[in-house]
């Protein structure tokens, strides 16, 4: 299920003029993160409004899958798909998610350390 919700990522998908995107298709754009916790942190967005993983059904599977293949992309780019990096999808309150618009963290150019 998607719905019309508007926030900051939709405003983003929907204006490009809004951000500067380090990468952009007709699916999915990637901006840095405004507070970044890694050396290299990029979010991996798609353009539609996913209120929540709940939502994600054969329809949406496409897009999720597509987010990987952006993610790797944006390694290379970055310098760090062969040192490594890590990918975050935060879901729900338990794990600090802020918007509500499904979104790939990026992390990488430095020793990540174990998750915790
Ligand atoms: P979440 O906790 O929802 O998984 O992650 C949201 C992320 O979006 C946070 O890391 C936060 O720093 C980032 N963020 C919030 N607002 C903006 C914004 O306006 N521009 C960019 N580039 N990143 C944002
Ligand atoms: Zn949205």
């Amino acid at each position: 299920m998607t719905t019309t919700t508007e926030c900051i990522f939709c405003t983003m998908a929907r204006d490009p003029m809004h951000v500067a995107p380090v990468y952009r298709d007709d699916r999915v754009f990637a901006v840095k993160d405004i507070n970044p916790k890694a050396p290299v942190h990029m979010l991996i967005i798609p353009n539609m409004h996913i209120a929540s993983l709940a939502y994600v059904g054969p329809g949406q599977v496409p897009i999720m899958g597509h987010m990987f293949v952006v993610a790797e992309e944006i390694a290379r780019r970055e310098g760090v798909a062969l040192s490594g990096y890590r990918l975050v999808l935060n879901q729900g309150e338990d794990s600090g998610q802020e918007i509500l618009h499904p979104h790939m963290h990026l992390l990488g150019g430095k020793q990540l350390g174990a998750m915790g």
